[in-house]
């Protein structure tokens, strides 16, 4: 079977033969991959940067974004069936950990993670263990279905407060920002701000849906989010993972107000916490992977009922083969998700 693979340390990846999982454990599924999608991360292991020379270890299929269809399943597997069609929870917890067990599977302490500490789905067939797979509704697209997962952290980080009325910031309208634009419109946020740097993603944005959207290097963020909104943003999604996003995006923030943090920076940062958090009395949510599997179960509400329509976030859909184009447009942020089709 054709996979892409990381298949020695350093840079790029090639697409190879090889041969196709057979053995299964008990609680394990063969998935036959139809879509599957490329994410920030799948790029971080491309460029071999100094995360990934600590964690990938070749060689291994790359890839964690996926719509298939199982064709074998574990003798002890009970949640699918032959010809169930599945996303997948790429954070594969312990299901023993403290959090495990306390129904907080999403920060467990034996994380493993697809397509980063074990082969991933970049391939025709996957293993995956049963307990991460969600069955979706027959009604979703397989080239959304394949997007669930990020579509869960823009859900996770958007959800995990009230947006009910609110005025909400979005810095950073990447894949996710983008879908958090929808998630906040869908939840009733009275207004929704979005800080964008780039000229194809601030286009996307306006497509996606964003009331107002503002260019933080061509205009003076706070100054013109506090003359529209007089009293400042109800709500921070910060999606960049850049420091003066966050930075600046707190000063938007009304005194008592809350912040959901996405953006990964990558190493410390340095922040006036005094005067920017515990003076004025705002709280922090730190959001890491989707709940297991609240958040699925709204991805799912969202799309099957058209409140969420991601075909201007899936800008590109491609043959698996172009899969290199696909990464060229990732690197050059030319596009909102990309998509590579295996049917
Ligand atoms: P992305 O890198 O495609 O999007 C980030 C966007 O922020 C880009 O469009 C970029 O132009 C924009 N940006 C950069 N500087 C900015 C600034 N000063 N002001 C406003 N916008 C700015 O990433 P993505 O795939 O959409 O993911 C968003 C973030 O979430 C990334 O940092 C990613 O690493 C992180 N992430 C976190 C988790 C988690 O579990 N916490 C999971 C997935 C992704
Ligand atoms: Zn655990």
């Amino acid at each position: 079977m054709k996979a892409i693979l990381k298949e020695k340390p350093g840079p790029g990846f090639v697409l190879k033969d090889v041969k196709k999982p057979e053995k299964l454990g008990p609680r394990e599924v063969l998935v036959k991959i139809r879509r599957t999608s490329i994410c920030g991360t799948d790029v971080h292991i491309y460029k071999w940067d100094e995360w990934s020379q600590t964690r990938i270890k070749p060689p291994m299929i790359i890839g964690h974004e996926m719509a298939g269809e199982v064709v074998a399943v574990g003798e002890a597997v009970t949640q699918v069936k032959i010809g169930d069609l599945v996303s997948a929870e790429t954070h594969i917890p312990c299901e023993h950990c403290l959090q495990c067990k306390t129904g907080r599977m999403h920060v467990c302490q034996n994380l493993e993670i697809l397509g980063v500490d074990r082969n991933g789905v970049f391939t025709e067939y996957a293993i995956i263990p049963e307990t991460v797979l969600w069955k979706f509704s027959a009604e979703i697209p397989l080239d959304f279905a394949s997007v669930m997962e990020p579509f869960g952290n823009a859900i996770h980080t958007s959800l995990v407060t009230d947006l009910t009325g609110k005025v909400v910031l979005i810095t950073g309208a990447g894949p996710i920002g983008l879908m958090a634009i929808q998630v906040a419109k869908a939840a009733g946020a009275s207004l929704v701000i979005t800080s964008e740097v780039d000229s194809t993603r601030i286009q996307m944005a306006k497509e996606n849906g964003a009331d107002i959207i503002i260019n933080p290097l061509k205009e003076d963020l706070i100054k013109k989010v506090y003359t529209i909104t007089k009293d400042g943003v109800d709500i921070l999604l910060e999606m960049s993972g850049n420091k003066k996003a966050l930075e600046d995006g707190l000063k938007c923030v009304t005194m008592g107000g809350e912040a959901s943090l996405l953006g990964i920076f990558g190493g410390s940062i340095d922040i006036n916490l005094d005067s920017l958090v515990i003076m004025k009395g705002i709280t922090i949510y730190g959001i890491t992977g989707r709940r297991m599997f609240d958040t699925w179960k709204i991805a799912d509400e969202l799309l099957r009922n058209k409140k969420v329509d991601l075909s201007k976030v899936v800008t590109h859909i491609l043959p698996f083969e172009q899969w290199e184009k696909g990464f060229e447009l990732m690197l050059n942020k030319k596009c909102g998700k990309v998509v590579l089709n295996l049917d």
